[in-house]
């Protein structure tokens, strides 16, 4: 399908990936409808840690070459460095023994991970505190990218591969024909498609329910902080301290980036196409709980007050994987959202996967379990009637 026209709903990671990947293929009409500037979804607000130690064989090989490209991008993007400090995982002794039931998988994909001991973790990061009990599964891998570096450099290439990115233009609905999609209606009119692939994240029912295809998922508020500069930068990897229920990592400048689980916050429905993350606010006093909890673990945090948040959504689907591929009922509409806290760490590869299903029609990875057919209507219309906690959605963390 090399001549006909695609068009990218939303201009986050997902979308720009998925339209840098099939300009790579030689697809030459490709436009991106973004309602606001590029990046105005959650992607530029992102942690960006990446880890290729998930949970399922399509998710840790899906990542596995998600890493490889983050590596090729830091090469060809201007202005973007991938950060190759790895990702340490930490569990304690109640949380471990579910991980450590993921080990055979990580060797059959060809993963690699060290399992550390406190003792080992103290001797490589003496500027971490870590309890005796905890175990650490490393992924020498993983890493962080800057979303303010990622995402204008990204933009600017799928410029220059020729892709028409049109910010400030709303999409309003799917337009079908003879049982397909044919294209979009825009608040700039109506535009005619081959192919539409839907990568609006926390937005995804608004487009979808009118067709009478809601997919079974949910948003929560999410925040991040960043830290004055530090005098001395402690020397350590990204880390998802699941124990601490957040994260930290060091950040540019000489930075800390870190954020920390709202557990209590049920779902926020998204119920209006012209919802900004800007309206989202986070819980009050969570920047201080996680000042403090994370100072006990990273001592050099006590001297630097956090500068700047970042408030977002995460999108859940109910079994906590991501949904991406063809839509089986409406041949020519594609989907890849749903990503959980990691949509950043997959967008080069769930971009490259979207591409394949347009442009070829299978994909180089099997993640036919990520396929938004899998959900029956009954599961999906019980699953969106519920209202849900954070804390009863599957706990996935990057
Ligand atoms: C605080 C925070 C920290 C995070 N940390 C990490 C992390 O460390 N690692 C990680 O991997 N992930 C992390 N995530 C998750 C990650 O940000 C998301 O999974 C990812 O950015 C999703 O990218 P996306 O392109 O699919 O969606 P988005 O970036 O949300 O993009 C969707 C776009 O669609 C646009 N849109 C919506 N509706 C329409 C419409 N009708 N017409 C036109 N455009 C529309 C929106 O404006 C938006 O720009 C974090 C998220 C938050 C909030």
């Amino acid at each position: 399908m090399t001549m006909s026209d695609v068009l990218i709903l939303g201009g986050g990671v997902t979308g720009l990936s998925t339209a840098y990947h099939l300009a790579r293929r030689g697809v030459r009409r490709i436009t991106i409808l973004e309602k606001g500037p590029v990046g105005d979804g959650s992607s530029s607000r992102a942690g960006g840690i990446i880890t290729g130690l998930l949970w399922s064989e399509p998710g840790v090989l899906a990542r596995r070459r998600a890493l490889e490209l983050f590596r090729e991008l830091s090469d060809e993007l201007d202005g973007y460095t991938f950060g190759a400090v790895g990702c340490l995982n930490l569990f304690d002794p109640a949380s471990w023994p579910d991980r450590a039931r993921l080990l055979p998988l990580y060797d059959r994909c060809g993963a690699p991970y060290e399992i550390l001991d406190a003792a080992e973790m103290r001797r490589r990061w003496p500027a971490l505190v870590i309890d005796d009990g905890l175990t650490g599964l490393h992924d020498p891998l993983g890493g962080y990218s800057e979303p303010h570096e990622y995402v204008p450099a990204l933009a600017q290439r799928v410029r220059e591969l020729g892709v028409t990115i049109r910010e400030h233009t709303t999409v309003t609905g799917i337009a079908t024909a003879g049982g397909r999609v044919v294209g979009v209606q825009t608040s700039d009119g109506a535009l005619a498609a081959d192919a539409v692939v839907a990568t609006v994240y926390g937005w995804t029912n608004l487009l979808l329910a009118p067709l009478g295809m809601p997919l079974p998922v949910k948003s929560f508020v999410h925040q991040r902080y960043v830290s004055r500069p530090l005098a001395t930068p402690p020397a350590i990897p990204a880390i998802n301290a699941n124990h601490l229920m957040g994260y930290v990592r060091p950040a540019h400048g000489g930075r800390l980036l870190a954020g920390i689980e709202s557990a209590d916050r049920t779902e926020w429905r998204v119920t209006g196409t012209n919802f900004r993350l800007t309206e989202l606010q986070a819980p009050p006093g969570i920047d201080a709980v996680l000042h403090e909890r994370f100072s006990g673990f990273v001592p050099a945090l006590a001297d630097a007050p956090w500068e700047s948040a970042h408030v977002g959504l995460l999108t859940f689907s109910s079994d906590g994987e991501p949904v991406l591929g063809p839509v089986g009922a409406l041949p020519g509409l594609f989907v890849g959202v749903a990503f959980h806290s990691g949509g950043f760490a997959y967008n080069p590869v769930s971009g490259m996967l979207l591409a394949e299903y347009v442009s070829a029609g299978r994909t180089s990875i099997d993640v036919s379990a990520f396929s938004p057919d899998r959900f029956t209507a009954a599961e999906t219309a019980q699953y969106l009637n519920e209202t849900v906690p954070q804390r009863d959605v599957v706990r996935r963390r990057h």
